[in-house]
């Protein structure tokens, strides 16, 4: 695969003091770490590698990823880290490829509203067109930049030290993550399936969208939906599309999954047969109980391949119990899909 590559001078900042600020975001996120030495620390993340390294008084850093827009995104995160502590030096960062500079970062492009179907399980499955190259089943979940009601959309820009600058006050974005349910490479189209709740912004854009206006996308990521073992999994509507995913790309899975809706219509959610996983809806009353049916189902020895998505603070609480009991990390896919509180950038 061919990589693209960026790489700036840090000259202020002596890679002693870069060194543990790195680590301990990288032990945070539970990334690898290739090379950690008194002369440079390599990580590997899921969008491509950072080196960092000794060089002079202050340090060096190179990004590699397999495109552009995940450079972009590797970039967006360094820049953040380091403002965190030394907010002058990321002021002050540079890039080789500057030549982005003004530009829409490369992970964010414009895609046109087509269509909003309204589904009787619930969801409103809607339709964009555009370029939808860079979906794969490696590759199924993305944001949808939604401008405040009223307002035009308000484009990000690519920043002079390389990071996104994402519009703030009135014309802030709302920034939702989606799973693409059907993607059209022929006929560039992209489908999801938006779990339409009470309150929701999203909600409202979609039942008020026209056809052919531009919205906002970000290059998707976030994992994939290859399974490679016996499944054991747990979701509430905003996981039923990825569930959907799971059972196309995994013809030869087995195991279970068990599905929590509010409401009875939830069931007639269109999910493609599958001969070797089971899947069952537990009542509506239970699904504030999704994660004590999930830790109860942790097998204290050899669990099955744990995949849990749905209230943010209850996937915690399977987190913490998966992890109390040593289980690897590659074992499972447990992830808060949301919160209470509002979900933005
Ligand atoms: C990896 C990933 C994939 C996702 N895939 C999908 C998908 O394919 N389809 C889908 O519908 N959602 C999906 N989600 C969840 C979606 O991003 C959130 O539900 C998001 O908050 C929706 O924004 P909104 O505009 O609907 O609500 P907001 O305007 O952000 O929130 C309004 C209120 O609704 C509450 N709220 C948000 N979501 C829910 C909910 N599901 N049930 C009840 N109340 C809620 C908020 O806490 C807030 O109080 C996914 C999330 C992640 C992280």
């Amino acid at each position: 695969m061919s990589e693209t590559h960026a790489s700036t001078d840090l000259p202020q900042l002596a890679f002693a003091s870069l060194r543990p600020m790195i680590r301990a975001h990288a032990e945070e996120h539970e990334l690898t770490i290739l090379r950690d030495s008194s002369s440079g620390l390599h990580i590997d993340t899921y969008y491509g590698s950072v080196e960092f390294m000794l060089s002079g008084a202050g340090a060096r850093v190179e990004i590699r990823a397999p495109h552009a827009d995940y450079v972009q995104i590797l970039k967006d995160s360094l820049v953040d880290q380091i403002n965190a502590d030394f907010p002058l030096v990321a002021q002050d960062i540079r890039w080789n490829d500057a030549a982005q500079v003004a530009k829409l970062p490369a992970n964010i492009w414009a895609m046109k509203f087509a269509s909003v179907e309204v589904m009787d399980s619930g969801f409103l499955r809607v339709v964009l067109r555009g370029d939808v190259s860079r979906f794969s089943d490696d590759a199924i979940h993305f944001r949808l930049g939604i401008a405040p009601q009223g307002r035009p959309m308000p484009w990000p820009q690519v920043g002079d030290n390389g990071s996104t600058l994402w519009p703030e006050g009135e014309d802030r974005l709302h920034l939702p993550v989606y799973t693409a349910r059907h993607v059209d490479q022929t006929n560039g189209t992209l489908s999801f399936d938006l779990f339409a709740h009470a309150g929701g912004r999203a909600t409202q854009w979609a039942q008020r969208a026209t056809a052919g206006v531009d919205v906002l996308i970000t290059s998707p990521g976030g994992g994939g939906c290859k399974i490679p073992e016996t499944i054991n999994g747990f979701a509430d509507e905003t996981g039923f599309p990825a569930v959907a995913r799971i059972l196309k790309a995994n013809p030869d899975l087995t195991g279970r999954f068990i599905l929590y809706g509010d409401k009875p219509c939830a069931q007639r959610y269109p999910l493609p047969k599958h001969s070797g996983v089971e899947v069952s809806f537990a009542p509506p009353d239970r699904k504030p109980l999704m994660a004590e049916d999930a830790i109860k189902s942790i097998d204290e020895t050899s669990p099955p391949f744990l995949w849990f998505a749905g209230n943010r603070a209850q996937a915690s609480a399977v987190r913490t119990t998966w992890r109390k009991r040593d289980h690897d990390r590659e074992g499972a896919y447990i992830s808060g899909f949301w919160g209470e509180r509002a979900q933005t950038q």
